[in-house]
């Protein structure tokens, strides 16, 4: 029996239903160079958000979602599983530790559907020739750093995790750890950039365990070079850590000053990109093993950053100025965690940067 109410409903049900639920139609793969790309089908334009857990990749979106009844897991290895969760997660489950170089959307057009594509590598294996790190302790003999609540010298803390990183790595076939200070002594911040240049550095990681006026800050932060310091504060504790001198030790004695601002300039954004890529990698690493703090990637004009073709990254591993960062940072498990997370970082960066080497 016709029922008008029910009819009206379900009318205005499919139309809220079509207003607003998105269906993924299907995917497919395609390979381009070394880079895998995902190409989902779906039947209308959206917004998402992606999010990268472990080994899943997520797409928020801001719509419900649901698969088509004629979507299947198409057969690639790389992909475990493809899920619908809480109506408008869609959760692509990786077989390996995938790097995400793109994750974009193209709007329906001319016919076509709309698109959400992924590129991706893997990550799997380290087919790297060996790399050379700079480790630099932070501070040093007269400069002792942060006076931590307990006592400890920040000077000490970089140390003795400097020292780890490198024993740890004795006679590791992709890595050759240099410190640039084995004891304390003082060292110019010019001195550490000049090491750093002098052994032709893939990598230079400066450590640190500052304080901060703030005692209940903690965590883990990240700096790499800005032309701007990125916030105030950043750029106080880059004044205070600059306060030795500044010199960028590239040797350009034979070029006009024209020609020697640009090529620093062109390899220093370069450089600059690659200490992010890096950054990224460590924040991934470092957040499964520890606390990091909100806005984990900083930005500021720190001098000891300023190797212009050397990626360079300053890691302030917490605060001294925190009980409770003090604390784990003498703490021999959290300094091993915190030591993992730097070396598979470091393992998966360069694994990148070999696979996308003719991009
Ligand atoms: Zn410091």
């Amino acid at each position: 029996m016709f029922n008008f109410k029910n009819f009206l409903f379900i009318f205005f049900f499919s139309f809220c239903f079509d207003l607003q639920s998105i269906e993924i139609i299907n995917y497919r793969f395609g390979l381009e160079k070394d880079i895998n790309r995902i190409v989902i089908d779906i039947n209308k334009n959206t917004e998402f958000k992606h999010f990268i857990k472990e080994k899943k990749l997520i797409l928020e979106f801001k719509d419900e979602i649901l698969k088509s009844k004629n979507f299947q897991k198409a057969n690639n290895k790389a992909i475990k599983n493809i899920s619908v969760k809480d109506q408008n997660l869609l959760i692509i489950d990786f077989e390996k530790d995938i790097f995400f170089k793109k994750v974009f959307f193209i709007k329906k057009q001319n016919g076509k559907k709309a698109r959400i594509v992924i590129d991706f590598s893997e990550l799997n294996k380290l087919n790297f020739k060996k790399k050379i790190i700079v480790i630099d302790a932070g501070h040093g003999g007269r400069d002792s750093g942060a006076i931590g609540v307990s006592g400890i010298l920040e000077k000490k803390i970089t140390l003795s995790f400097a020292k780890k990183i490198k024993n740890k790595l004795k006679g590791n076939k992709k890595f050759k750890i240099i410190l640039t200070r084995n004891d304390d002594k003082y060292l110019q911040l010019r001195q550490r950039v000049g090491y750093a240049r002098k052994v032709k550095a893939d990598l230079f990681i400066s450590l640190h365990a500052d304080y901060h006026r703030n005692k209940n800050v903690s965590g883990v932060s990240i700096y790499t070079l800005s032309e701007k310091a990125s916030d105030k504060e950043a750029e106080a504790l880059a004044k205070r850590e600059n306060k030795e001198d500044l010199i960028d030790g590239l040797d350009l004695s034979e070029e006009s000053k024209e020609v020697t601002n640009i090529l620093i300039d062109l390899t220093q954004r370069e450089t600059m990109n690659q200490s992010s890529y890096f950054v990224n990698f460590l924040i991934k690493e470092l957040s499964k093993r520890t606390k990091l703090l909100q806005r984990t990637h900083r930005f500021a004009g720190f001098a000891v950053l300023k190797a212009p073709d050397i990626p360079s990254v300053l890691l302030e591993m917490g605060y001294l100025s925190n009980k409770k960062d003090s604390k784990l940072l003498m703490d021999k498990n959290y300094q091993e965690k915190l030591i993992d997370g730097i070396i598979v970082a470091m393992e998966k960066y360069f694994q990148w940067i070999e696979n996308n080497k003719f991009n």
